[in-house]
């Protein structure tokens, strides 16, 4: 362990993350907060028999408070945040000189790859930690709202993905002073959890994410599909730099399924040029092409599954290529209603955002931001804990 991290309170847990999780939800001097990650709402009711693409929010909130977590907090907040310190990156980087293409950095299977196999870009990687690492504000924003003692906070991040449990044990992610995120389980992990508490997921009342870290807007919903980052990003990022509203909430220059797609938007002054690519065999010609000097881009989306995150490997299974394929497209429509159903879309417009920066963060890409909420990038430079 690194010499700043303290001895691990969690160390007599076994190695299956579920007992991990039932070990710490038994254990009265443990205080448990869980964060959940945008996509996993639009698929985690398919497990309790529903259509494929119900979006139970509200329903998974009061799941995860029956099982026993103290905080209920939320990824999609965290979203939020990430597009607050990642779209001042950009607009620092495209207005003052900085690395370009920027990459986002929220996909760790993504980021990964390019730290082992294009190095030399390594500086075009957004520094902005994954919505989940930026839930390193729950040991310490979170601790200090609620007067816990740091140390004695274990928190649960439930997934779509199969890789965010690598992410969470990457060595450098410990801004909190202890590994930031504990421990993360899959969509499909938390629906086994249900029903092996004996939880009837489909009677449970509709219940809200505990505040102020379970407040959450549009753009930190559409995190969950391709090209949703980009358009959180371009939604916050116009009116920044403008300080006009955006024409059009609906960035749909942006949306669709093509494995790499462009788009050209007036932000002002500047003439953004932007890419999105989906499914990571995808990005190689594109990082050639830019090696090379015939791509031309300010910022560019990249995530690894087919159509991004709700279609991610720990989400429910589907077994024949058809159902994957109308499972997709339904939790893409679902995460696009949950946004148009909120009633602020901008992450900049989320109070709960506003409030952290007027008592903790102070900015955007200030210090204290760029100790919690951004990394250095060090595959190959630091060894892994695991
Ligand atoms: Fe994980 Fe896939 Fe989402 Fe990347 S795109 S964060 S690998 S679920």
């Amino acid at each position: 362990l690194p010499a700043t991290l303290k001895e691990p309170l969690f160390a007599a847990y076994n190695n299956c993350n579920l007992d991990k999780v039932k070990a710490a939800l038994a254990d009265k001097n443990v205080i448990t907060m869980v964060e959940c990650a945008p996509a996993v709402r639009m698929a985690i009711a398919e497990d309790f028999g529903a259509e494929l693409g119900t979006v139970e929010a509200k329903k998974l909130a009061a799941a995860l408070r029956r099982i026993g977590f103290d905080k209920i907090y939320d990824t999609n907040f965290t979203a939020d945040l990430t597009i607050m310190e990642e779209g001042t990156e950009l607009i620092k980087r495209v207005t003052e000189g900085g690395k370009l293409p920027m990459f986002t950095s929220c996909c760790p299977a993504w980021v990964s790859f390019l730290e082992r196999n294009y190095p030399e870009m390594k500086d075009n990687l957004s520094t902005c930690k994954s919505p989940q690492q930026m839930g390193a504000i729950f040991k310490t924003y979170g601790a200090k709202i609620d007067n816990y003692d740091p140390a004695k906070i274990f928190t649960v991040s439930v997934m779509p993905c199969t890789c965010k449990e690598f992410e969470c044990n990457r060595e450098e992610m410990n801004s909190s002073g202890y590994q930031d995120v504990d421990v993360a389980i899959t969509t499909r992990e938390l629906a086994y959890l249900i029903k092996d508490m004996g939880i009837d997921f489909n009677q449970l009342p509709d219940e809200d994410f505990d505040q102020p870290m379970g407040m959450y807007t549009g753009a930190g919903t559409i995190f969950g599909v391709t090209g949703g980052v980009m358009e959180a990003a371009i939604r916050t990022g116009y009116e920044l730099i403008t300080g006009k509203p955006i024409p059009a909430v609906d960035v749909t220059a942006v949306r669709g399924s093509d494995t790499f797609r462009t788009a050209t938007l007036q932000v002002g002054d500047i003439e953004l040029k932007v890419g999105i690519v989906t499914g990571l065999k995808n990005v190689i010609p594109v990082l050639e092409d830019i090696k090379a000097g015939k791509l031309d881009l300010h910022f560019i989306e990249v995530m690894t599954c087919p159509v991004g995150c709700v279609s991610g490997g720990g989400q429910p299974k589907l077994l024949l290529d058809s159902e994957k394929e109308a499972a997709y497209e339904a939790r893409t429509k679902g995460t696009y209603a949950h946004d148009a159903e909120l009633p602020i879309r901008k992450s900049h417009e989320n109070p709960a955002i506003a409030k952290i920066y007027e008592e903790y963060l102070l900015t955007p890409n200030g210090k204290e931001s760029h100790h919690m909420l951004h990394t250095k990038y060090c595959i190959g430079e630091n060894e892994f804990k695991k």
